[in-house]
C-alpha cells in the first residue's frame, strides 16, 4: 500500500469546500484590446474591474520610455538594490517620487504586497502595537498577524474605536497605525486628518498604504493624504493601479529609509526591478503630473453613471473610481456578473475572503479610457439585470 499522503488530502479538501461554497476562483488568459475592452475565449467585453484608473497601461509615452529603457539598461536589473541591482533609473526614480510626493527619501520595491511585508516586519517587535483598519489589504493583514508585535483591528474608518485602542496600548512602547488611503474593495475614504492628530496626540506612527489614491486623488495626482494635507510617517504607492504598471515604493524619512535598507528583507533579499521598468514608471509619473484630464475624466464619467442608473440599483456612491454593487450572497454575485458577461461587460464578482462574509458584490471600477458610450451601455445593463433579479 502506498503511504498515506496528509498534505494532498488537505488540498483536495480545501477544493471541495471552496467548490462547495460557491467560492472556487480561477483565472483567465485575458487579451487587451484598445479602450478598456478584453478578449477572452473569442469574445469581446467591456471591461469594468481593472485598476488601470487612469488608462496609463495603454500609454504610448509609457511603453516608449519602456522600450528606450531596454535598449538602454537591457533587460533585468541583474542584482539585490544592496549589491549591484540599484541603477541610475531607479535612483531618479526614487528622487521624482520624493520631490512629487513631499518626502525625504523612497524605496522601490518589485510589489505593494512585499512593500507592505517589508515594512511590517522591519519595523514591528515584540511588545510594540500595530494597529490596523479592519477593511486593510491582505498584505497588511498577513504581514500584522505575522509579525511579534500585538496586533488589533480598529472598526473600518472609525476614529473613535482607534482612539480607544491607542489609549489602552503600553504607552513606553512603539505603536504603528496602518490605513488604506482608499479602501480597495469599497472605494471610501479613510478620515486621515484625524488619524493624523491621534497619532500625534498618542506618540504613534502612521503608515498610509495608498494603493487606490496615489495618481487619483489630491493635487497632481499627489493621493489621498495630499488631499487630506497631512504627511504620513510612512506612505506605500503601489505602481500596479493607476500608474498603469507594477511595484512599489515607500516614502519616508531619510533615517527610516536608512534603517530599512538595513532591516527590510523584501529589499534586501530581492532582485531589483528591472532598470527598463523604473523608466517606464518616471514617464508614469510625468504623466500623472501633467494630465489632470484624466482625473477630471473619471469624475465627468462617475457621474455620468450615476445620473443614468435607476435609483434601485445599489451601485454605492463614492468619491474614487470605485463603486462596489452590493450583492450579499456570493452565489447571486456569480450570477450577476454571469448576466452582465452575456451582455459583454467584464466584472468580476468579489466574494469571502477578499470581503467579509455575507458581502459578496461586483466591483466595479472606472478608467479614464472608458468612452461615455461604454458608461451608457453600462448603466442600461445594471439596470436591466437589476431589474429582472427583482421580478423573479
Ligand atoms: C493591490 C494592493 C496592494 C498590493 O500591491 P501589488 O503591487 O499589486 O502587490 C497592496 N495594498 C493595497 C491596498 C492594494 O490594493
Amino acid at each position: 500500500m502506498p503511504a498515506a499522503d496528509p498534505l494532498k488530502a488537505r488540498i483536495n479538501q480545501a477544493l471541495a469546500e471552496r467548490h462547495s461554497q460557491g467560492l472556487l476562483r480561477h483565472r483567465q488568459p485575458i487579451q487587451r484590446l484598445e479602450g478598456a475592452t478584453i478578449q477572452v475565449e473569442g469574445q469581446l467585453y467591456h471591461h469594468f474591474c481593472g485598476n488601470d484608473y487612469l488608462g496609463l497601461a495603454e500609454c504610448d509615452r509609457i511603453r516608449q520610455a519602456w522600450q528606450d529603457g531596454l535598449q538602454r539598461f537591457g533587460a533585468g536589473s541583474g542584482a539585490s538594490p544592496l549589491v549591484t541591482g540599484h541603477h541610475q533609473a531607479h535612483h531618479q526614480l526614487e528622487q521624482q517620487l520624493c520631490d512629487w510626493l513631499g518626502f525625504e527619501a523612497a524605496l522601490l520595491f518589485s510589489s505593494g504586497f512585499a512593500a507592505n511585508q517589508a515594512v511590517i516586519h522591519a519595523l514591528m517587535q515584540k511588545g510594540d502595537t500595530l494597529l490596523q483598519d479592519r477593511l486593510n489589504h491582505a498584505s497588511l493583514q498577513e504581514a500584522g498577524h505575522l509579525c511579534p508585535a500585538t496586533m488589533k483591528r480598529f472598526a473600518h474608518n472609525d476614529s473613535g474605536d482607534l482612539a480607544r485602542r491607542l489609549k489602552a496600548a503600553p504607552g513606553d512602547r512603539p505603536k504603528l497605525v496602518i490605513t488604506e488611503g482608499v479602501f480597495s474593495m469599497d472605494g471610501d475614504q479613510a478620515p486621515l486628518a484625524e488619524m493624523r492628530q491621534l497619532c500625534d496626540d498618542q506618540g504613534a506612527w502612521l503608515m498610509v498604504d495608498d494603493a487606490h489614491g496615489c495618481g487619483v486623488l489630491g493635487p497632481e495626482g499627489r493621493g489621498s493624504c495630499a488631499a487630506a494635507q497631512i504627511q504620513p510617517d510612512i506612505l506605500v504607492v503601489t505602481f500596479g493601479k493607476a500608474f498603469g504598471c507594477a511595484g512599489a515604493a515607500v516614502l519616508c524619512r531619510s533615517d527610516v529609509a536608512q534603517y530599512l535598507t538595513q532591516f527590510a528583507r523584501h529589499l534586501v533579499y530581492s532582485t531589483a526591478l528591472p532598470p527598463a521598468q523604473a523608466c517606464a514608471l518616471a514617464e508614469a509619473v510625468r504623466q500623472i503630473q501633467s494630465q489632470p484630464w484624466r482625473r477630471e475624466r473619471l469624475h465627468t464619467l462617475s457621474e455620468l453613471l450615476a445620473a443614468n442608473l435607476d435609483a434601485r440599483v445599489p451601485l454605492v456612491s463614492t468619491a474614487t473610481p470605485i463603486k462596489p454593487l452590493m450583492v450579499g450572497e456570493s452565489q447571486r454575485a456569480l450570477e450577476l456578473s454571469a448576466q452582465l458577461k452575456e451582455k459583454g461587460f467584464w466584472i468580476s464578482a468579489i466574494r469571502p475572503p477578499t470581503v467579509p462574509a455575507g458581502q459578496a458584490r461586483l466591483r466595479l471600477t472606472l478608467s479614464a479610457g472608458h468612452s461615455e458610450q461604454q458608461i451608457l451601455a453600462l448603466a442600461e445593463a445594471l439596470n436591466e439585470v437589476w431589474h429582472a433579479a427583482e421580478t423573479e
